[in-house]
């Protein structure tokens, strides 16, 4: 789950870590009272998205006036914002932060993520930091410092020292980013976080070290055992086709291919979309109806399907081990009827009461194209796309 900066800043004071003062607001009078509470005689008024990258379009402006505050306020609240973070879509801008403007004498980057191929918490640390840190790390990763963290033992202080000599800092800006870094630690185990990236962490013009911007993600997998950040969800950032799925206890992801499929049990939907791409296909989405769905849920996955965009052709490959797939057909034929379709269907049914499942598709009268095995579900269904896209390009 991602949060909004505005959020992360809330957590990030709750733990001790230096931030600007801030307010958020919903409108732009909202915006204007909010500045008069925060201190300062310049604000910086900051678009709050789902993604970075909005400093660089149009999202994050330095004011010294309240008229100013309110026509900024206003501006963004009433564009949305497509960033390279943002995967093609544009995020509506519900709120905006007031936050108090702070003298910038240099940009740093900080964060600290799940480190898969080292099996812990990583730090990464710059001294390049700001909203080029992408392009620092292509072409110069030299000036990343990193600091894996040892599970049992936790954050050493040895390490939050080398990361900040390494990034040029002076003894004292050092201690505080030990500081900084053992209560992002904190933050991190605690609320069972994937990612959390202050850029830029920032030298004030008292040469101290302030989190100018706040970025987590939580994983949704913990997030049963911390209401306090599920209740920060905000769905309008969401993909509304994932948000959906959701609500259906579907697991659901958008890509970016053609071909929509519909498989029961994670790592059958993995191998579904692989084979698909071996035969030149593209999936439109990775779905997982579960190991022991229903009639109704299929039908519910079917619809989320068939109202996504970009659809040239479904692929439901599933596999009866606990759920049986003459349900399975029944679902499938009551979404079809229900909704219409008007993409070609490949439907590979193996397993409990296959047959009759099989059967009952036959029977419906309904245009749905059969499948003896996986690999012949994907060859028909990579050929039915390629001839709709053709036709409807
Ligand atoms: P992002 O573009 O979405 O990552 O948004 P940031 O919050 O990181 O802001 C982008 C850039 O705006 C920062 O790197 C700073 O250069 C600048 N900026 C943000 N807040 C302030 C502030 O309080 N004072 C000043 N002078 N610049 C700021
Ligand atoms: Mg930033």
């Amino acid at each position: 789950m991602n949060f909004h900066e505005y959020q992360a800043k809330g957590l990030f004071a709750e733990y001790g870590i230096p931030v600007p003062g801030g307010e958020i607001a919903r409108t732009p009078e909202q915006a204007v009272a909010a500045a008069r509470s925060v201190a300062g005689r310049q604000w910086v008024v900051k678009a709050q998205v789902h993604a970075g990258g909005r400093g660089k379009a149009g999202g994050v402006k330095l004011v010294s006036s309240l008229d100013e505050v309110r026509s900024e306020a206003e501006r963004m609240l009433s564009m949305s914002i497509s960033t390279y973070q943002t995967g093609g879509r544009a995020l509506p801008v519900d709120t905006v932060l007031i936050a108090e403007a702070t003298e910038i004498r240099e940009e740093l980057y900080l964060s600290a993520l799940v480190d898969r191929v080292h099996r812990c918490i990583t730090f990464m640390g710059s001294a390049a930091g700001g909203v080029d840190i992408e392009q620092v790390a292509r072409t110069e990763p030299h000036k990343i410092i990193t600091a894996q963290v040892n599970n049992t033992t936790g954050l050493q202080a040895f390490q939050a020292r080398q990361m900040g000599f390494g990034m040029g800092l002076s003894a004292s800006q050092v201690r505080q980013l030990g500081a900084i870094m053992q209560s992002l630690y904190r933050l991190f185990i605690d609320k069972d976080l994937s990612l959390v990236e202050i850029n830029p962490l920032i030298i004030d013009g008292d040469g101290n070290l302030v989190a100018l911007d706040a970025k987590i993600n939580a994983d949704d997998n913990a997030l049963f055992r911390h209401p306090d950040l599920a209740a920060m969800r905000d769905e309008a950032q969401e993909d509304p086709t994932e948000v959906e799925a959701s609500r259906h206890d579907l697991n659901y992801v958008t890509l970016d291919g053609n071909i929509a499929c519909m498989v029961n049990g994670a790592g059958l939907a993995m191998a579904t979309m692989d084979v698909i791409k071996l035969n030149g296909g593209e999936p439109a989405n990775f779905l997982d109806v579960g190991g022991s769905t229903d009639a109704e849920r299929v039908a519910a996955a079917f619809k989320l399907i068939l109202s996504s965009e970009h659809v040239d052709a479904i692929l439901v490959n599933i596999f009866g081990g606990i759920v049986r797939c003459d349900l399975i057909a029944e679902g499938i034929i009551s979404a079809v009827q229900e909704v219409g379709v008007e993409v070609p269907v490949v439907v590979r049914l193996e397993g409990t009461n296959a047959e009759q499942g099989r059967r009952m598709l036959a029977d419906s009268g309904l245009a749905l194209t059969p499948a003896a095995d996986l690999n012949d579900a994907a060859r028909k269904v990579v050929a039915a796309a390629g001839q709709a896209a053709e036709v409807s390009p």
